[in-house]
C-alpha cells in the first residue's frame, strides 16, 4: 500500500479520497476549506495543514480541484504549494479538468524536479466517483501511467492511456463538449415542445425511447423535466470546460461553431443566476421556472 496525498475534497475529490482510504492506502488529505477534511479523517485519513505538508513523504500526490487557477495555487504557491513537498520518486497526478495548456505547463514544472507526472481527468459524476467506477483518461509517459495504477484502480472502472500529457485534457474536454452540446439542445427543444403545448413528461416518454436520445442526455432531460437542479455538475464547471475547449480549439485553428453557441447558452445561464446549479438548470432559460 502507498502513501497518498489527496488535495481537493469537493464533491468529486471527497468521494475519490474515501475510496483510496477504503482500499487501504495511507491517505493524507488537504482542502482549502478545512472543514471538508472531517469526514475523511473519520474514515482514517490524516489531515494536513497545506498541500506542501500533505505532499511531503507521499508516493503519490493527487489533485482534484476546480480549474487551472486552483490547480496552479495548489501545486505552485511559493509558501504552501505541493511542489515544495514533492519527492523526486513520487508521481504527481492531476485529476481535475484543466486546460491542455496548463496540464502541459504543470507537467514540465513537475518533471523538472525529477518526479513523475500523469494527467488523469475523469469521466463520470458523483455516483461513479462514489462507487469507484470513473473512467480515467490518462495522459503522460507510460512509466508514470503504469506506476499510477495502484492508486487509480480503486477510483475507476476503466483506465485508458490516451497519449502524452495534454491529450487527456483534450479528450476530457471533447467528452464534456459532446455532453454539454446535447444538454443545450435538449433544454432548447424541451422549451419548444412546452411552448407548442406538449406535456413535458409525456413528451419525454416518447423522446427518450428514440435513437436520438443518448443515455446521458435522457437522464439529464428527466432532471430538467422534474425541475431537479440539485448540484452534481454545476453550470459554472461546464462553462469552464467550454471555455477551455474553445480556447484550445482556437489555438489549433479548429472551428467550433456549435461549442461556441453552447458556451454562450451556458454564459446566459450564469448571468441569470444559475451558475451554481446543476447543469440541468439550462431548462430554466426556456421555462422561466
Ligand atoms: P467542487 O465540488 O466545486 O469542488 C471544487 C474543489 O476545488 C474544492 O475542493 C475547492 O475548495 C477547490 N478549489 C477551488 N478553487 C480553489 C483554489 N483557488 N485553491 C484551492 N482549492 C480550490 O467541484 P467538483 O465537482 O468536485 O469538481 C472538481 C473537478 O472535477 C473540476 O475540475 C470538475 O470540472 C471535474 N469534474 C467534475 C465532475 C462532476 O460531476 N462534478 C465530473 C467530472 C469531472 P473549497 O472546498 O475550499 O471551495
Amino acid at each position: 500500500m502507498s502513501k497518498v496525498a489527496f488535495l481537493g475534497l469537493g464533491a468529486m475529490g471527497a468521494r475519490m479520497a474515501a475510496n483510496l482510504v477504503r482500499a487501504g492506502h495511507a491517505v493524507t488529505v488537504w482542502n482549502r476549506s478545512p472543514a471538508a477534511t472531517a469526514d475523511l479523517t473519520a474514515l482514517g485519513a490524516t489531515a494536513a495543514s497545506s498541500p506542501r505538508a500533505a505532499a511531503a513523504g507521499a508516493d503519490f500526490v493527487i489533485t482534484m480541484v476546480a480549474d487551472d487557477a486552483a490547480s496552479r495555487a495548489v501545486w505552485l504557491d511559493d509558501r504552501t504549494g505541493a511542489l515544495g513537498g514533492l519527492g523526486k520518486d513520487a508521481v504527481a497526478i492531476e485529476c481535475s479538468t484543466v486546460s491542455p495548456a496548463w496540464a502541459t505547463q504543470l507537467a514540465a514544472v513537475v518533471t523538472a524536479t525529477g518526479a513523475g507526472f500523469l494527467e488523469a481527468p475523469v469521466v463520470g459524476s458523483l455516483p461513479q466517483a462514489q462507487d469507484g467506477k470513473l473512467i480515467i483518461l490518462g495522459g503522460g509517459g507510460r512509466d508514470a501511467f503504469d506506476r499510477a495504477q495502484p492508486v487509480l484502480a480503486p477510483l475507476a472502472a476503466a483506465i485508458h492511456h490516451v497519449g502524452p500529457v495534454g491529450r487527456g485534457a483534450v479528450m476530457k474536454l471533447a467528452v464534456n463538449g459532446l455532453l454539454g452540446i446535447q444538454l443545450a439542445a435538449w433544454a432548447e427543444m424541451m422549451g419548444f415542445l412546452g411552448r407548442a403545448g406538449f406535456d413535458g413528461a409525456a413528451a419525454l416518454d416518447v423522446l427518450t425511447t428514440l435513437p436520438v436520445a443518448s443515455p446521458a442526455a435522457a437522464g439529464y432531460a428527466r432532471l430538467m423535466q422534474a425541475g431537479d437542479f440539485a448540484v452534481r455538475f454545476p453550470v459554472d464547471l461546464m462553462a469552464k470546460d467550454f471555455r477551455y475547449a474553445t480556447q484550445a480549439a482556437d489555438a489549433l485553428k479548429s472551428d467550433t461553431p456549435v461549442a461556441d453557441a453552447t458556451l454562450s447558452v451556458l454564459e446566459r445561464a450564469r448571468e441569470a443566476g444559475h451558475g451554481a446549479e446543476n447543469v440541468s438548470a439550462l431548462i430554466r432559460l426556456y421555462t422561466g421556472r
